[in-house]
């Protein structure tokens, strides 16, 4: 087995605030049937330490960053977890990352620091009989951690980082780099990032692998327009730079068995689906003839390009189409969103809300769901409609580039078409990819064909496990140790 150290600010089911959460908390499971034992060294937040009762004590630290911290290890909520106990650092109510103003602590860079610093003393050893072999950091929380190995006394742990948003950085004042132990040469060779500190920036510029969360978007952050700063570094380590796309909870997510369904189906029962949609027509105040329905999920921001959507609403309803939207985010989108449902009773519901129950039962009755993100590191919304049938309809960036396929005439005649994608990313664009669903919504045969092979699509998390192990195993200079073999 190849032991590897995971070091993240996010684990579901312990604390999440987004897809980072979904990533660290499902791979551990997915890893060990390739040969890998996966631990997740993760900040003792309240949500965390509740679950942490039974817990070994494995070190202390006397002065951790301004305060005594502690190493508890043990298993929780079915994840092997080595939990860094630092009240001065994370005890703290509400959102882990924002303060009651609603602001980042102002504290962030230290609280993260730490956490980084302590996975760099694992990697040596720190705990006895404990000895990491890959070091695995997740975004710019842990992005110093590669930077620790690197420039701490022996740099024989491997370190792999993950990027799953490029916009989240962490950066900070230059004033923070001496407290954060590290040599003063490796500032200017990987720490400084526009006259200040850079989290990521650091993490991209020692870690031996970098990965992001699907292949178009490596390909993407390479360049200005996606780059956020950062493509230039990005294109000099690009021999560094893999992709490898996330899955998703195929258990949580399973139409035959989900108890937020009124009705659960499967590929060969996509029928069924009716049930559901007059259910999500009925919750959404969608009246009149059972027309195509079209559907967003989504948090309501630039990045999704929902705004897009707004614009695109009066000529959905010309075409006979119906629309439901769940979601809630920037105020001006929701409510031009709310204005636009406002127009078309009857015809087009929105629900400002986050409803995870909801969420399903959309993905189990709509027609097609509508992603047209701007940027889109990897995208779960569009793996959830090919699982359900839920036709996706997206702009061609980023993982939704790579999860979906375009139903073009050569591949809907080659009965391969998953989905609609659209290109470039524009309202008109969005516009005609909307017509075109329609159209092909129209052709009740090619429709169902395109949901039952979205269905059978393989979503699951065990392509990409493997691809990780490949990873680890070729940073260790080792052949995979496949226990499954394939
Ligand atoms: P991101 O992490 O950038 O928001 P993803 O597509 O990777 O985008 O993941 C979004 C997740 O959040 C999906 O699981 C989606 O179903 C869910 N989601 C977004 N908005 C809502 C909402 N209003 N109610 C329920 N689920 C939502």
């Amino acid at each position: 087995m190849i032991e590897v150290l995971s070091v993240a600010s996010e684990a579901y089911p312990l604390v999440k605030t987004g897809g980072l959460a979904d990533v660290a908390g499902a791979l551990p499971g997915a890893m060990a049937a390739h040969g890998v034992s996966m631990r997740t060294l993760i900040p003792g937040y309240p949500a965390v330490m509740r679950e942490a009762g039974l817990a070994r004590l494995v070190h202390e630290f006397a002065d951790l960053f301004d305060g005594p911290a502690r190493l508890l290890a043990g298993r929780m909520m079915g994840l092997d977890l080595i939990v860094l106990d630092a009240p001065h650092l994370y005890d703290r109510p509400g959102n882990i990352y924002l303060g009651p103003d609603g602001k980042d602590w102002p504290d962030n860079w230290k609280r993260y620091a730490a956490l980084s610093w302590v996975a760099g003393q694992l990697a040596l050893g720190l705990v006895e009989g404990y000895q990491p072999e890959v070091l695995h950091a997740h975004d710019w929380q842990a992005g110093l951690a590669p930077a620790y190995v690197k420039y701490g006394p022996s740099d024989r742990v491997k370190t792999v980082l993950t990027v799953h948003n490029l916009v989240f950085q962490g950066h900070f004042p230059a004033e923070i780099y001496g407290r954060l132990d590290l040599p003063p040469h490796a500032y200017y060779e990987s720490v400084e990032y526009y006259g200040g500190v850079g989290f990521l920036k650091a993490g991209l510029a020692t870690a031996d692998a970098i990965t992001t969360v699907s292949p178009t978007y490596a390909h993407e952050i390479r360049t200005p327009a996606f780059g956020a700063g950062l493509d230039g570094l990005l294109n000099v380590r690009a021999n560094a730079l893999h992709g490898i796309t996330n899955g998703i909870d195929i258990e949580a997510w399973n139409p035959a068995t989900d108890a937020a369904l009124i009705e659960d189906y499967g590929a060969s029962s996509v029928h069924k689906r009716a049930i559901n949609k007059q259910a999500v027509r009925d919750r959404f105040g969608i009246t009149g003839d059972n027309a195509m329905l079209f559907a967003v999920v989504s948090r309501l921001t630039s990045q999704k390009g929902v705004d897009m959507v707004a614009a695109n609403v009066d000529w959905l309803v010309s075409l006979g189409a119906t629309l439901v939207i769940l979601g809630s985010g920037d105020a001006g989108l929701e409510a031009s969103l709310e204005a636009a449902a406002a127009r078309h009773p009857g015809r087009v519901g929105m629900i400002k809300a986050y409803d995870e129950n909801l969420s399903h039962l959309i993905q189990g009755g709509a027609d097609a769901i509508l992603v047209p993100s701007r940027f889109e590191p990897c995208g779960l919304t569009q793996l959830y409609g090919l699982r359900y049938g839920c036709v996706p309809v997206v702009s061609r960036v980023g993982g939704l580039a790579d999860t979906v396929i375009d139903a073009n005439e050569a591949a809907v005649e080659a009965g391969v078409a998953t989905g609609l994608q659209f290109s470039p990313v524009t309202s008109e664009t969005l516009g005609e990819a909307i017509q075109r669903a329609v159209t092909l919504y129209g052709r009740a045969k090619v429709w169902r064909k395109m949901q039952r092979r979205g269905m059978k699509s393989n979503v699951s998390w065990d392509a990409s496990a493997k691809k990780y192990a490949q990873l680890y195993a070729s940073l260790l200079g080792q052949e995979l140790d496949e226990q499954d073999g394939d």
